[in-house]
């Protein structure tokens, strides 16, 4: 397999300043292209090391992905390190040029003459066209490695390296692409996914890995090229049965299965319900998460308990906000025409919510025309978080009705 590196230019980086996402999201991709990720390294603005790094990797790797450095201002130094290190002169590139103008007179800003830097790329490179922002990438060969130079601005890196650089790729290496499935989960740590899935045989050439997130976990299976189909379905099947019902989604299989909204939302279009909900503890989150589903029926955030009960008519009890939850979502049923109701509420002080030591009880209640659902959650950590997960319980909660799973 070829030998790939990445590099990351910046002083940010170096300084940690910014996290360098860059480089994990394109080893992902290079990993699954089937090369093999050698190194990554993050150089400062400072040319000689820029050079001396640059001569290194033209010795050792076959392909080289670089981010960053290709902005406008004096620290933005790869194309001058390009030009000294492989002795190719910058030169200007009239069509990078135009290009840059135009996405300054599209948005009706003046070309500041800085800009105009952008324009040079070292001798004999491809241009890399940036549709989506100001400084086009190039690619160069030197020595036994190619060389692909992208912006370090996140979504323009994405565009270009899936635009162009990954047809390129492809072109010019011979790749055998690996194969990543994904299980998603969402209510059950890392620690009990590994106890969990601790007793499969995992074979000798196939990578696990687990990524915690704040939406989900990842339980993530890497497959090399030639592995049989039908033992990738089968170990993934065993793992994911072992998961049980905090499985959400499975990505790399047949389909990609998004967030949890997306989840439910595939869930509820196929069912054909729409939902109405009173959110208290994630306050507005749980429907922001659903942006434009048009199943949300409506949603309501509510942050006193008793005026809730009060526009309901029912008497709220707090020794009892399993019992009230359920008369709220029967009172809200009876008004509203959506097939669910979901009704949250919470056990815990405003400072409670606040302090981050400290947790509170979530109470969700679904209700539709045939059944009654209800789960009980501890929520911890700061309020964000809080609010973050019972906006998730709420959603995960409609999934696991949806899906007839274990509540
Ligand atoms: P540059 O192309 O070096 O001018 O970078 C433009 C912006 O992209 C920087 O200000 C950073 O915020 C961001 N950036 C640069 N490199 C990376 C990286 N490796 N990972 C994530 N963000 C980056
Ligand atoms: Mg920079």
């Amino acid at each position: 397999m070829p030998i790939l590196e990445i590099f990351s230019q910046g002083e940010e980086i170096v300084t940690g300043q910014t996290l360098d996402t860059n480089a994990a999201w394109l080893s992902e991709q290079a990993v699954q292209l089937g090369f093999t990720v050698a190194r990554h390294t993050a150089v400062g603005d400072k040319l000689g090391d820029l050079v001396e790094l640059l001569k290194e990797i033209a010795e050792r790797a076959d392909c080289c992905l670089c981010t960053g450095g290709l902005g406008p201002t004096s620290d933005d130094l790869t194309a001058e390190a390009v030009a000294e290190a492989f002795g190719l002169p910058l030169e200007f590139d009239e069509i990078a040029y135009r290009q840059i103008q135009s996405y300054f007179s599209n948005r009706k800003r003046p070309m500041p003459e800085t800009n105009r830097k952008q324009a040079l790329l070292p001798q004999g490179s491809i241009r890399l066209d940036n549709d989506w922002g100001t400084a086009p990438g190039f690619a160069v060969p030197a020595g036994r490695c190619w060389f692909a130079f992208m912006p370090g601005v996140p979504s323009e890196m994405r565009h270009i390296f899936l635009e162009r650089v990954k047809p390129l790729l492809n072109e010019r290496f011979i790749l055998n692409p690996s194969r990543l499935v994904t299980i998603k989960t969402l209510g059950i740590g890392e620690s009990d996914i590994q106890q969990r899935l601790g007793e499969v045989k995992m074979p000798e050439r196939v990578q696990l890995g687990f990524r915690a997130g704040v939406d989900e976990v990842q339980t993530k299976l890497l497959f090399p090229a030639d592995y049989p189909e039908k033992d990738m379905t089968a170990l993934t099947a065993d793992m994911t049965a072992r998961l049980g019902d905090f499985v959400f989604g499975i990505d790399g299989l047949n389909e990609e299965t998004g967030n949890l909204a997306a989840a439910v939302d595939k869930l509820m279009r196929a069912a054909g319900k729409t939902l109405a909900v009173i959110e208290t503890a994630s306050q507005g989150l749980l429907a922001a998460k659903c942006l434009g589903y048009a199943w949300l029926h409506s949603a309501a955030y509510e942050q006193s308990l008793s005026a809730l009960g009060e526009r309901l008519g029912v008497a709220v009890e707090m020794s009892d906000l399993a019992k009230t939850g359920e008369l709220l979502a029967k009172a809200l049923q009876n008004q509203n025409p959506a097939d669910f109701v979901l009704i949250q509420l919470y056990d815990g002080s405003p400072a409670q919510f606040q302090n981050k030591d400290q947790t509170i009880i979530l109470y969700n209640t679904l209700l539709n025309r045939e059944s009654f659902q209800q789960n009980r959650h501890n929520l911890g950590g700061p309020a964000g978080r809080k609010q973050n997960q019972a906006a998730l319980l709420g959603l995960d909660l409609l999934r696991r009705h949806l899906q007839n799973r274990k509540i």
